[in-house]
């Protein structure tokens, strides 16, 4: 299915309990689920939802992204809470709001931020909450990941995949200039221990641009790509590890955002934290 299919489904209140949101990047995927979350929600007749303003839709945002700390008691966002999972602690926490009626809306809705990274006992904790028969209310449970094949079998048979269209490739010569910046950055920090240079290094990734939409993911995805381009263009790069564990941390960058701190301070946060730590 796709994304219209799915919001006219969610606008009637046909739509699944379950639904995989795959494809495009982390920032397409989350906006996906507030769409989709809103149209379930909203207080409108059916064919204006989701209408953006009613007290339901206003309040549906992502945690931390600037909605003026809007909170909607219905809605419910899971992020990975160990580093590099959902944990089932975090999940069953979730699944007891999921036990009891809505607050205010006609529903509720809760979203697996990084369903990919659900240990296999938090999916089977949520296997076992789909499987069983229905409270009063709808429930939905969105599942976000990059792709649905990165969830287990079970999960997927469960659930209706909406998928949201490739990931926008990274141009690989936008990608080779950054790469080469940080990479002599890196090489002058490795020489001298100059600090200055931790941020030049950081500055060469600032350079990919594309920082205006706190939620896209791209931007940190062309830095990340330019880092491990630098390993490539080095006939002996230092510190082989730390570049590729910033490249992994880059990726985590919009997290980070949506928590208000500037693109900037992040680049120079995980530079340091990297290569200098
Ligand atoms: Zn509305």
């Amino acid at each position: 299915m796709n994304l219209p299919a799915a919001l006219d489904a969610a606008r009637r209140g046909h739509l699944y309990p379950a639904v995989i949101l795959d494809g495009g990047d982390a920032g397409v995927r989350r906006s996906a689920a507030l769409e989709l979350a809103r149209a379930l929600l909203c207080q409108e007749a059916p064919e204006a939802r989701p209408c953006g303003v009613c007290r339901h839709c206003r309040r549906i945002v992502w945690p931390g992204a600037d909605g003026g700390g809007a909170f909607h008691p219905d809605f419910q966002v899971l992020e990975r809470d160990l580093k590099a999972s959902t944990s089932v602690d975090a999940t069953r926490e979730m699944l007891k709001t999921a036990q009891v009626s809505p607050f205010e809306a006609r529903g509720q809705v809760f979203v697996v931020a990084s369903a990919e990274s659900l240990t296999g006992e938090a999916a089977n904790a949520l296997l076992k909450n789909l499987e069983e028969p229905h409270v009063s209310a709808p429930r939905h449970f969105f599942l976000l990941a990059p792709s649905r094949l990165d969830l287990l079998r079970t999960l997927r048979s469960r659930s209706l995949a909406v998928f949201l269209g490739p990931a926008e490739p990274i141009d690989p010569a936008a990608v080779e200039p950054l790469a080469r910046a940080f990479g002599a950055a890196v090489a002058a920090w490795t020489a001298s221990g100059s600090p200055v240079y931790l941020l030049s290094a950081a500055a060469a990734l600032l350079a990919a641009g594309g920082w205006e939409d706190p939620r896209s993911g791209r931007p940190w995805a062309v830095a990340a790509a330019a880092v491990l381009r630098s390993l490539a263009l080095a006939e002996e790069a230092a510190g082989r590890r730390a570049r590729l564990a910033l490249a992994e941390a880059l990726l985590e960058g919009p997290a980070m955002r949506l928590r208000g701190i500037a693109a900037e301070r992040i680049l120079e946060g995980l530079v340091a934290r990297h290569l200098a730590g």
